[in-house]
């Protein structure tokens, strides 16, 4: 199958889906926090959206889910568009190697993280969009809600209470990473902001249409610009290099998109100029990555010839 026409999404979708619903082996829901380690893995949601807004899916894609480090591409991209370039001072943007949560690369790289998809990266992107808004969760909440057209999207008490009773490590690589002077907030502050922003609950759909300015090279809904060409660019480059826990090869090599996971299950791609994807399915991988959401978005470039290579 070859997609001449946007309207051919949506057979492909259902055809991905019952490839899906017959394939045994799911992976297990993360474990970390008790909200997540609860999420039936046998759920599947697909979305596509297109840059005008049109929308396509199948299974559960309507049914919120909590989007976790999904969110790190938004902030990433709201932080970029107020300072530009110099945050790049602050956080790096090579693949780390190592798991999410690793503290082991910021010793001997002075406090600057890898990247700003590994959690170190993103607690200093969260960081500096809050000393420059004052509400970092709350503008990446009124940002995914103007761009999804959901006003009902919204943060997840639960799983963010959750995340602060379980944060030991995420309040150890803040804390060092403010010994070098890298963190601009106290870090109970900065804690309380990033977990939140992980904690927001979206569907297939909402993520999906809310990535969009990714796919219209910097765009948002409304028409205006958020990013530069280049920087839009640039954030789908740092996701297909980054996006994927320490599996971006394998996820380039099977996929051959920019991508972001977070532990929900969730995945968003981008196909630049043509549109974006979101799909969940909440049983993983051992590096973290939906073992249903890889797969069906293996087969969707496969089936559809759609691919940055
Ligand atoms: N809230 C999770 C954490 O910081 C996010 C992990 C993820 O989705 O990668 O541990």
């Amino acid at each position: 199958v070859t997609v001449t026409s946007s309207t051919a999404f949506q057979p492909v979708l259902e055809r991905i889906a019952e490839e899906i619903e017959r394939t045994p082996g799911r992976g297990r829901p993360a474990d970390y926090i008790p909200a997540l380690a609860a999420c039936d893995p046998r759920r599947f949601g697909m979305a596509v959206a297109e840059p005008d807004g049109t929308v396509y899916g199948v299974g559960d894609w309507r049914q919120p889910f909590s989007a976790q480090s999904i969110t790190k591409v938004f902030t990433l991209a709201l932080d970029l568009a107020r300072e530009g370039d110099a945050l790049w001072e602050h956080v790096g943007r090579e693949p780390s190697g190592n798991p999410f949560n690793s503290l082991v690369q910021l010793e001997y790289e002075n406090g600057i993280p890898r990247n700003p998809f590994i959690n170190a990266g993103a607690l200093v992107v969260t960081d500096r969009l809050h000393t420059r808004t004052g509400d970092a969760a709350g503008e990446l909440l009124a940002f995914l809600r103007a761009e999804s057209g959901n006003p009902g999207l919204t943060f997840d008490r639960e799983v963010a209470a959750s995340e602060d009773a379980h944060g030991d490590r995420n309040a150890a690589l803040a804390h060092f990473m403010a010994s070098y002077g890298n963190i601009d907030n106290p870090v109970p502050v900065l804690l309380d902001q990033y977990f939140r922003q992980c904690s927001v609950a979206a569907s297939c759909a909402d993520l999906a249409l809310a990535a969009g300015f990714l796919a219209r090279h910097g765009i948002r809904a409304d028409g205006t610009r958020l990013l530069s060409r280049s920087q839009a660019k640039q954030v789908n480059a740092v996701m297909l290099t980054c996006g994927t826990y320490d599996a971006a090869g394998e996820f380039a090599y099977r996929v051959g998109l920019p991508g972001k996971s977070g532990v929900g299950g969730g995945i968003i791609a981008v196909v630049p100029g043509r549109c974006t994807l979101c799909v969940w399915g909440p049983g993983l991988d051992e590096r973290g990555n939906s073992v249903s959401g890889v797969a069906a978005l293996d087969r969707f470039t496969t089936l559809t010839g759609l691919s940055v290579f």
